[in-house]
């Protein structure tokens, strides 16, 4: 078998992280049942491109119990589990094809490999594969019937592919399932974020200043959680709308000028580039810790901290501590790439249980249905959505309450005033 990880003996230990993963995806688990009887891709090539951690192998588990022929790649140089990636070869024959601090050449042969089946499906956390396959290997595009695509980033690049007309097979994004979004971008990132930053600095939260940039799903969720360990927290926002939420949820709200020279610590969730740049890194305090956990390592003007620096030491894993030529001390986590899966593992299994569940009847209503499917970007259908919630419910062990009869009737009527 064809595949690329760090370290063989390090299977065992990753197949003990998996199953104590797949303990709190209960929903994953049911859908793999159901594969196991129902074989949906039965002769289906698929490439996922997704952070290769205890969450994705169960993912990948489940395509395969669904008799897919499934390879897996890393989305990002920083977030693999090389335990896990080995155990994926070793215990379950799936070729994986990612080692964590892999180099820029690396990750594209790694796509690269994890494409050379010719897949049918595409499975992406940035949209990586799907522009491969579009710039370098248009050859492979006619055998493709179709993707998924697990973040906001991702998203917003394929709506761009589809409006330019240059999308060349259908795409199911999963991040704007209900049940994907309201809970792994805001419970999720929020507390595997704090994670992040708690691992890799083992600095006390509580009584510090901690600046959010970007007041989104993600955004929410880490400035709720970081208040939640005592921080004061203040959010930057571009968007009005967002940023009198931030004001009304209690934050106080401010431009990123001002907000530098207060801040103990910085992270960026906004999908943009260049949030924290040159004049705000010369503005900061001795000793301010800086973060992304948006989207790639551009929201944070890197280039620009190298500029101001005279001075680069790794003080710890995952910290490098830049001196500034004003004397002043900055430290960057994890390369300025996801820190929560950079410096911590991602966000917990009981919260990807909903996304991957997303993933898994995302890519079986793209094998069913993509004869009628244009080359366009499809939500996954409200029906899906909707019974992830249930059953996510259900495996929390929680009931609610079901309308009456009477009820039905009140909420379909106009006739009955106060
Ligand atoms: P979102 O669209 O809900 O929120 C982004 C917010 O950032 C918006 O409110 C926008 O107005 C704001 N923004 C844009 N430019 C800004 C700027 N210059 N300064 C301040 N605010 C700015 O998106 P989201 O779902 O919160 O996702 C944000 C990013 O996080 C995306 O890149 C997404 O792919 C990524 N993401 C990361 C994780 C993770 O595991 N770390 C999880 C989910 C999503
Ligand atoms: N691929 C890009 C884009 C953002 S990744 C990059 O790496 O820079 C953000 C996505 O990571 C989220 O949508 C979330 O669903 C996913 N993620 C978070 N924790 C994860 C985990 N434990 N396992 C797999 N994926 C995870």
């Amino acid at each position: 078998m064809d595949y690329d990880v760090k370290d063989m003996s390090l299977a065992d230990q990753g197949k003990l992280k998996i199953e104590w993963a797949e303990a709190t995806m209960p929903v994953l688990r049911l859908i793999r049942k159901r594969f196991e009887r129902e074989q949906p891709f039965k002769g289906i090539r698929a490439t996922a491109c997704l952070h290769v951690t205890t969450e994705t192998a169960n993912l990948m588990k489940t395509l395969k119990a669904g008799g897919a022929d499934v390879r897996l790649c890393a989305s990002n140089p920083l977030s693999t589990q090389d335990d896990v990636a080995a155990a994926l070869v070793r215990h379950e024959g799936i070729p994986t094809f990612a080692v964590k601090g892999e180099d820029n050449k690396t990750y594209y042969q790694h796509i690269e490999s994890a494409i050379a089946h010719k897949p049918h499906l595409s499975m992406d956390d940035g949209a990586d594969v799907v522009s491969h396959l579009h710039s370098k290997r248009k050859d492979l595009l006619r055998n493709v019937i179709g993707g998924t695509e697990e973040t906001t980033t991702g998203v917003i690049r394929l709506r761009s592919m589809a409006e330019k007309k240059v999308l060349k097979f259908p795409v199911i994004s999963v991040n704007d399932a209900d049940t994907k979004h309201m809970f792994d971008n805001r419970y999720g990132t929020g507390q595997s974020t704090m994670d992040g930053i708690v691992r890799a600095t083992n600095r006390l939260v509580c009584g510090s200043t901690l600046v959010v940039a970007g007041y989104g799903w993600c955004g929410r969720g880490i400035a709720t959680r970081a208040r939640g360990m005592g921080a004061n927290v203040i959010v930057t926002e571009i968007d009005p709308l967002k940023g009198l939420e931030a004001v009304m949820d209690g934050f106080r709200v401010m431009p990123m000028d001002e907000a530098a020279p207060l801040g103990d610590f910085f992270v960026t969730v906004t999908g943009n580039l260049k949030v924290i740049r040159g004049e705000h890194f010369a503005a900061m305090k001795d000793g301010a810790i800086v973060c992304n956990s948006g989207h790639f390592n551009v929201e944070l003007d890197i280039p620009a901290l190298e500029k101001l620096s005279k001075k680069k030491l790794a003080v710890r894993s995952g910290v490098d501590q830049y001196t500034l030529k004003n004397g002043r001390r900055v430290s960057l986590l994890g390369e300025g790439r996801l820190v929560n899966l950079a410096t911590a593992e991602g966000h917990p299994s009981s919260v990807m249980d909903m996304s991957f569940a997303n993933q898994a009847l995302g890519a079986e209503y793209i094998v069913k249905n993509y004869k009628k499917l244009e080359k366009k970007v499809y939500p996954v259908p409200a029906d899906i959505d909707k019974e992830i919630s249930r059953l996510k419910l259900a495996g929390m062990g929680v009931s609610i309450d079901k309308l009456t009869k009477e009820q039905v009737k009140y909420l379909a009527s106009w006739e009955m005033g106060t």
